[in-house]
């Protein structure tokens, strides 16, 4: 469980949902775990470019289905590095890669085999330990 200092506003990681009141690692003030509990997150990660309309329809579906399914707060390239005129490959990138490091869990559209940005997002969710889920 995560939960969110109320006091100093740091997150707080429990693995024991027995104990209800714990103290904050950062401040040491005692609060209630599960009244302040956060959503873990989950990014999802797929093909972009070359695709008809950026493949957003693709994204938000996934993002509907895993939200009403997971219990996750759900991430897509599409919430966390807008569109922006002339912005370049490698900034979309630092952005995404950003919000992919706030998450613990990575859902992988199909065809991200073959997406540039995928698959770097894909090997970071391997090596960090990622719940990872392969969407059809
Ligand atoms: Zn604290």
């Amino acid at each position: 469980m995560k939960s969110k200092c109320p006091n100093c506003g740091k997150i707080n990681i429990n693995s024991n949902p027995d104990n209800i009141i714990c103290r904050c690692f950062n401040c040491y003030e005692y609060f209630n775990l599960s009244a302040n509990e956060v959503k873990s997150k989950m990014y999802v990660s797929g093909p972009i470019t070359g695709f008809p309309e950026y493949n957003k329809k693709a994204f938000d579906d996934a993002k509907m289905k895993l939200e009403k399914e997971s219990g996750y707060e759900v991430l897509t390239p599409f919430d966390v590095s807008p569109f922006t005129p002339g912005k370049t490959w490698i900034a979309y990138m630092h952005e995404d890669l950003k919000a992919l490091m706030d998450c613990d869990a990575i859902a992988m559209l199909p065809g991200w085999e073959y997406s540039a940005g995928a698959t770097i997002e894909h090997d970071l969710a391997v090596k960090l330990s990622f719940t990872i889920i392969y969407l059809k």
